[in-house]
């Protein structure tokens, strides 16, 4: 097991890595920038090294700096948490290569599965169903034409290099192609340095349903069952939950054996995401992500299993630590995300925190690295805290969430806490009768 890690990365997510370490008792360093000197990661860590200014680039994507800061502190390994260089294939590469163990997968799965062109027709061949769309990029307007006269209206054009839903413009109609075409070239070119873009047609009324799988160096592979992430704005999750209420026992084992599948015939090593829209009873495939995901705790709530901990212990060489028939699913387990932003526009709210009071309580859970007196630095990720609940049913874990949305209390900056104590009011919600486009419409009613 390795001795010392270092978490490349800041906020909630550096915590929950800190504290599996802390349970594994492995030492733990923390990076920070200029800006998180105050940080809770920070804090708590064994040891701490600032990397660089406020600017995440000259920060925490800075890789000479943060393979310096591995080779001053002598850490035998790397948690890169979500976001920042949790899927950059060079950055594992490099790990490996000056003999530092990246706690994901290896640097040619990463970069397999971060060209979305490529990882579709790797899980196609696999026997994943994918979304109807083209072979490969589409290079011009013509032959965008030719796909979409094929799969019919609407389109959705997206980046091969896509991220954060960036790069997507949707065509309704031939006369919008040419002008989506180029709009999503140049969000591509300025956002991933790639304008390759490829076309899937475009669901009108799909869920967002994710497999978290896991794979071991042996082979072994299985999948946790799956999340429900439909609740979405501008196609980024904001609450996500597990089980979705609209999949059946049997319709999970389908899909999981697929992806647990698929991922022991590709040799995956680590946990990863395999992401679907669901229409009509079917799933589509739309892209993996080889990281730990900002919504893993519903899937730990309704298993018992710590996936970080599990992470490590495969990074480490270890064999996965359970099998398929073991795994049980209890209850419910939603998650809502706390940010730092105005509940209507989503317009980022940074500042310092004057009052804080969490919820608590049976069945609560908060992930979170902020505290009363705490400056949000305007220069990250708005996303402050998850609020997670779980309880035996559905229906109990909403009254719950009600129960702390009530209790929360975060004073001094905006955040999105008014806008889930809305939501949980509506009977789209309660009922769990949504999709991907269902917070659009809602918030576009009253704009
Ligand atoms: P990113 O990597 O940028 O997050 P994804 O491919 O994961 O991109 O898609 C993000 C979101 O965009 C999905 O959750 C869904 O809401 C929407 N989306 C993606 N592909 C389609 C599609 N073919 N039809 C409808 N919506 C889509």
């Amino acid at each position: 097991m390795f001795k010392k890690l270092l978490i490349a990365n800041r906020g909630e997510i550096a915590l929950r890595v800190l504290r599996a370490c802390k349970e594994m008792n492995i030492m733990t360093v923390a990076i920070h920038s200029t800006a998180d000197t105050d940080a809770m990661h920070v804090r708590l860590a064994d040891e701490s090294v600032c990397i660089g200014p406020p600017q995440a680039s000259e920060s925490y994507l800075n890789i000479p700096s943060i393979v310096a800061a591995c080779e001053i502190t002598g850490a035998d390994a790397v948690h890169p948490g979500y976001g920042f260089l949790s899927e950059n294939f060079h950055f594992a590469e490099i790990l490996e290569a000056h003999n530092i163990s990246f706690i994901g997968p290896s640097s040619k799965h990463i970069s397999l599965m971060g060209d979305k062109i490529t990882a579709k027709d790797t899980v196609k061949k696999l026997g994943i169903p994918v979304v109807p769309g083209s072979d490969g990029d589409v290079k011009n307007v013509d032959e965008a034409k030719k796909i979409a006269k094929q799969i019919g209206y609407p389109i959705l054009i997206k980046a091969a290099s896509g991220g954060g839903g960036r790069g997507m413009k949707i065509a309704n109609n031939e006369g919008e192609i040419s002008e989506a075409f180029s709009m999503a070239r140049t969000e591509a070119k300025a956002a991933f340095s790639d304008d390759t873009v490829y076309i899937e047609k475009y669901l009108q009324k799909p869920r967002h349903i994710e497999i978290q799988v896991f794979g071991d160096s042996k082979g072994n592979a299985v999948y946790l069952g799956e999340r429900d992430c439909s609740l979405q704005r501008r196609n980024q999750k904001i609450l996500e939950e597990a089980p979705s209420p609209i999949i059946t026992e049997e319709q999970r084992r389908k899909i999981g054996n697929i992806s647990a599948k698929a991922i022991s015939d590709l040799k995956y090593e680590g946990a990863g995401t395999i992401e679907f829209l669901f229409e009509n009873n079917e799933f589509y495939f739309i892209e993996m992500n080889t990281r730990l995901q900002v919504e893993h705790p519903v899937t730990e709530m309704i298993t018992g299993l710590d996936l970080v901990k599990e992470q490590i212990k495969i990074a480490s060489g270890e064999d996965l630590s359970f099998i398929q028939d073991n795994i049980k699913y209890k209850g419910h387990a939603i998650e809502c995300r706390i940010n730092s932003e105005n509940p209507r526009t989503f317009i980022p709210s940074a500042g310092r925190i004057e009052s804080y009071h969490p919820p608590g309580g049976l069945g609560i859970r908060i992930d979170s690295a902020v505290y009363a007196g705490y400056n949000i630095p305007p220069y990250y990720d708005s996303l402050i805290g998850k609020l997670i609940i779980s309880a035996d049913s559905r229906e109990e874990c909403l009254s719950r969430l009600q129960r702390a949305l009530d209790e929360f209390v975060i004073e001094g900056i905006e955040t999105t806490i008014p806008l889930f104590r809305e939501l949980i009011q509506n009977n789209d919600i309660i009922n769990g009768d949504y999709d991907i486009h269902w917070l659009e419409k809602y918030l576009s009613k009253d704009a």
